[in-house]
């Protein structure tokens, strides 16, 4: 049996010949599109706008939202956007995913709580690929205490003028929509909203931030300096936005703990061929025990891992939010990743540490996933809470 990317995926029994249809729609498209690109783009620390629209012409970037709007929910579920995000994985490249699917985080608020002429004023336009939306919560007082965000939004008459500033944003410097999470009311998560602001409005900076990985993926400081926005773009009710940054941090979470794993499993296939070719000590790497129980070890991580990602899916396709699990699997997912990318890097050895392959990449955006979307002390100490901890 290969030990590869396919070998390492535990056989689920929740996958359909849809979801198997799905995959090989999706693998099709990172084979043609992404990866003959992909070593370049991260080098030009960018990739074309023309990415977004025929991921959008390949189904993509609508799975899952509403047909009305451009999308596809008939059918789908959430198994089809975990096959979305481990087959975009295959690539190596997390800065990608992040960029080019930045809809996943900044377009669900709209939907779940948007009014219907905000719902059909972006989302088309999104889902096309046309647009880009960007979502903005984490400012540069920190990003994991969501409950004290201090950029304001105040109620002028019509407008609401909005002050403050977003830090770490992906897709800041390129989107054309930012869903911005900002305070109309009181201290804390009762006086926060979400609030539509068109990117080229007057008062809106954005300058771009320079990173340890994920260079192909632009992230951006954005300034709002009295920024005028209509009241129509208050996505919800005034006051009532924290629920939504919950809501859309536990399916960000899944998708995340999805693409880490499978970044683990990119980590095995190159870490085990390399070990097949190489010779040393007149054998090959592989046939050395040392090197057999890394490879043991990172399968055992990984299967230990799909099996409560595995789960989780399967709570969320059936209308729960098992919020401990889904923190406990983003820590589990993030750090089978971890420990994958670290032994993957020793097994290639010097080669390893040379530019333009999935594993030095995929080492090098390690820290962000542990981080971004909920880091996992904060992961850890919510789970903890659930359990009455
Ligand atoms: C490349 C990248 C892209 C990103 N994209 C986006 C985006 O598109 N939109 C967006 O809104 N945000 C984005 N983020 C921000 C990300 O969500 C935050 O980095 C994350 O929430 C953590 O916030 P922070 O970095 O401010 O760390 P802080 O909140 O300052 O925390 C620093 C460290 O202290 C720990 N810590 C904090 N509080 C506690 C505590 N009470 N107990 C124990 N430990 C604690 C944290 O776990 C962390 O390790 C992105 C981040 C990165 C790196």
């Amino acid at each position: 049996m290969p030990l590869d990317f396919d070998s390492t995926r535990l056989p689920s029994p929740h996958l359909t010949e849809s979801h198997e249809a799905w995959r090989r729609t999706v693998r099709a498209f990172v084979d043609r599109e992404i990866m003959p690109h992909v070593n370049a783009w991260d080098e030009a620390e960018g990739f074309p706008r023309e990415l977004h629209r025929k991921a959008a012409a390949a189904g993509l970037i609508g799975l899952g939202y509403p047909e009305v709007y451009g999308g596809v929910r008939d059918g789908v579920d959430v198994f089809h956007s975990m096959i979305s995000s481990e087959e975009l994985a295959r690539a190596g490249a997390g800065g990608l995913i992040a960029s080019l699917m930045t809809h996943g985080i900044g377009l669900p608020p709209i939907i779940v709580l948007g009014s219907d002429e905000l719902k059909a004023r972006v989302a088309p336009l999104v889902l096309s690929g046309e647009k880009i939306i960007a979502l903005c919560v984490t400012e540069p007082s920190g990003g994991s205490d969501v409950a004290n965000i201090r950029t304001r939004a105040r109620r002028d008459r019509d407008h609401y003028v909005v002050s403050g500033e977003k830090t770490l944003i992906t897709s800041g410097c390129r989107a054309d929509f930012l869903t911005v999470a900002v305070r109309t009311g009181g201290e804390g998560a009762a006086g926060l909203s979400f609030l539509l602001v068109e990117a080229d409005r007057p008062g809106v900076s954005r300058s771009k931030l320079d990173k340890m990985g994920w260079w192909m993926s632009d992230t951006a400081s954005i300034q709002f300096d009295d920024v005028r926005v209509p009241a129509a773009n208050l996505i919800g009710a005034e006051n009532s936005g924290f629920a939504g940054i919950v809501a859309n941090f536990n399916m960000e979470r899944l998708g995340m703990a999805a693409q880490a794993i499978a970044f683990a499993r990119v980590c095995i296939e190159d870490a085990a061929d390399w070990a097949r070719q190489r010779q040393t000590f007149g054998k090959p790497l592989v046939k050395h025990q040392v090197i057999r129980h890394k490879l043991a070890e990172m399968t055992r991580h990984v299967h230990a891992s799909s099996a409560l990602l595995d789960n989780c899916a399967w709570r969320v396709k059936n209308g729960e939010t098992p919020v401990a699990e889904l923190s406990l699997l983003k820590v589990q997912a993030t750090r089978t990743m971890e420990f994958c990318a670290r032994e993957a890097m020793q097994i290639l050895g010097g080669a390893g540490f040379v530019r333009g392959h999935r594993v030095e990449r995929i080492y090098r955006e390690v820290r962000v996933m542990a981080i971004g979307g909920g880091s996992e002390e904060i992961m850890l100490d919510l789970a903890a809470r659930q359990m009455g901890l």
